[in-house]
């Protein structure tokens, strides 16, 4: 039952070949016989999924239950969820169980899909590794010595490793692409605001996104219905309607103009990783689409303006965490100001802190204009750039990652090369576009991700197109040599 696909899964239940309360027992089963090599939920919700297991049974009984229903999920453990701990990956939020549930998470369970537990990552999803959470590193099921990529690796490993058939997760400058090309799962980053934020821990709120991981571009368009439209709790939520994203998969992509910009194929990229991208172009090709070079000039200037945005939005976000209000408070303090200073000293991890420390500089007084405010016409600039593109393509396709997943430890202690793992991602954010990864193909027995970044509010075109390549290759079927189950 762990194959299946969430599309697999609904057939599954409607047509009465296994109960939700069986898959659901069955997939617990295997989190707590397996997970321990792969490290992918910070906490499992075992009686609450049964419950809401049995729940969902008896709502297919009654017939008309919503295509979701009785389907296990996991949530990244950034959303709030109602009564059960949200972490963050933090030691900040070890304690904390939010007294409500994010408008995603509120949306899942309307639709009757059972969650499973909350998903590893790195802390405040920061990082491209999994490596900075305060529960410890998560494992590649493809080579446990190797990350999953982050901050959603927690997700990405637990549908790889086929723990749950889809997952949440959330992309501030990669964080779902990244993991889902490292673990040969498909992921999904919609559009700036198609999805509500409310209830998800802030990190960037300026580039912050909510959307899926799973095993087929099938999946991820299933989830996505779910997961999509305005929220009024939420301010820079879209006010646009929302459609049913599994409705167009299966048109047809001849006459697709698909623009592969230069940028994406210099300096940085793995040579093998380069050839699987230029192979699934070339099955496009076949497809009926047509290449179209496109030039992204300022693709050079993406990760330094993220660098300074990010961090100056995430100083400001996490300030509410002052040992007062929220989470971890240190020990007997002297005053208020040694409060403040050992309670985010101790409970906030080294990278958050990095963060915290570039980002208050680059806002402080007459170093705004400097740094902020160049950063912003910086990214004024790239956004322009895929406005340009756009107008000549449809689609826009290169590597998610310039190369495999890395051995755990290797960028550990330099934060530049750990933030050059996004290069390809990052401006994507910055200019508010939506982004996907599925998987091209193997190097060194290890995934390779191809990136699709659509237009404002595409996302069905990129469903379709991802879907279309889905059905002419197998990459996505392929699955990691995983430890059985006993
Ligand atoms: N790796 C990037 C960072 O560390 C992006 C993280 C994310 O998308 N949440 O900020």
């Amino acid at each position: 039952m762990h194959q299946l696909t969430i599309a697999e899964v609904i057939r599954g239940l409607r047509d009465r070949q296994f109960s939700s309360v069986e898959i659901t027992r069955h997939l617990l089963d295997r989190i707590q016989q397996l997970d321990g090599n792969y490290n992918s939920f910070i906490t499992v919700t075992d009686q609450l999924a049964m419950a809401q297991a049995a729940a969902a049974d008896a709502r297919l009984a009654q017939g008309g239950a919503p295509a979701l229903c009785g389907v296990p999920i996991a949530h990244k453990d950034i959303f709030c969820t109602s009564g059960v701990r949200t972490s963050c990956g933090s030691r900040m939020l070890d304690n904390f169980v939010p007294p409500y549930d994010a408008t995603v998470v509120e949306k899942f369970n309307a639709a009757s899909a059972v969650t499973l537990g909350k998903t590893n990552m790195d802390e405040f999803a920061m990082g491209s590794s999994n490596e900075t959470s305060y529960y410890g590193p998560v494992k590649n099921p493809w080579n446990t010595d190797c990350v999953p990529g982050g901050s959603s690796g927690g997700s990405a490993a637990a549908v790889a490793a086929l723990l749950v058939p889809g997952a949440t997760a959330t992309d501030t400058g990669g964080s779902i692409r990244q993991p889902a090309a490292l673990t040969n799962t498909t992921g999904l980053k919609p559009t700036y605001g198609r999805v509500s934020r409310w209830g998800m821990i802030a990190f960037a709120s300026s580039l912050d996104q909510a959307g899926p991981i799973a095993r087929s571009a099938e999946d991820v368009a299933y989830l996505l219905t779910v997961m999509a439209g305005h929220d009024e709790k939420d301010s820079t939520s879209l006010n646009r309607p929302v459609q049913d994203y599994t409705l167009n998969l299966n048109d047809p992509i001849a006459g697709l103009r698909i623009g592969v910009p230069k940028e994406y194929f210099g300096e940085g990229l793995n040579a093998d990783t380069a050839a699987r991208i230029e192979d699934a172009l070339k099955e496009f090709e076949r497809l009926g689409a047509e290449l179209v070079e496109v030039s992204l000039p300022h693709t050079e200037l993406a990760v330094p303006a993220y660098y300074v945005i990010a961090p100056a939005e995430a100083s400001a976000n996490l300030s509410r965490f002052d040992g007062v209000r929220y989470g971890y408070r240190c020990e007997d303090p002297q005053d208020l100001r040694d409060l403040y200073m050992r309670s985010r000293g101790e409970g906030f991890g080294d990278e958050v802190q990095r963060r915290i420390l570039v980002g208050t500089y680059a806002l402080s007084a007459g170093y705004y204009d400097a740094y902020y405010n160049k950063a912003q016409q910086v990214r004024r600039l790239i956004k322009q750039d895929f406005v340009q593109a756009f107008e000549k393509v449809d689609v826009i396709m290169g590597p998610t990652s310039p190369s495999p997943a890395f051995a755990l430890g290797a960028k550990k202690a330099d934060p530049v090369a750990m933030y050059l793992e996004d290069i390809y991602t990052i401006a994507t954010n910055l200019a508010g576009l939506p982004g996907m990864s599925l998987p091209c193909g193997l190097v060194n027995s290890m995934p390779v991700g191809l990136q699709i970044i659509g237009n404002y509010l595409d996302e069905a075109r990129m469903l379709n197109v991802a879907h279309q390549f889905q059905q002419v290759t197998d990459w996505h079927r392929q699955h990691a040599n995983l430890a059985s189950a006993v």
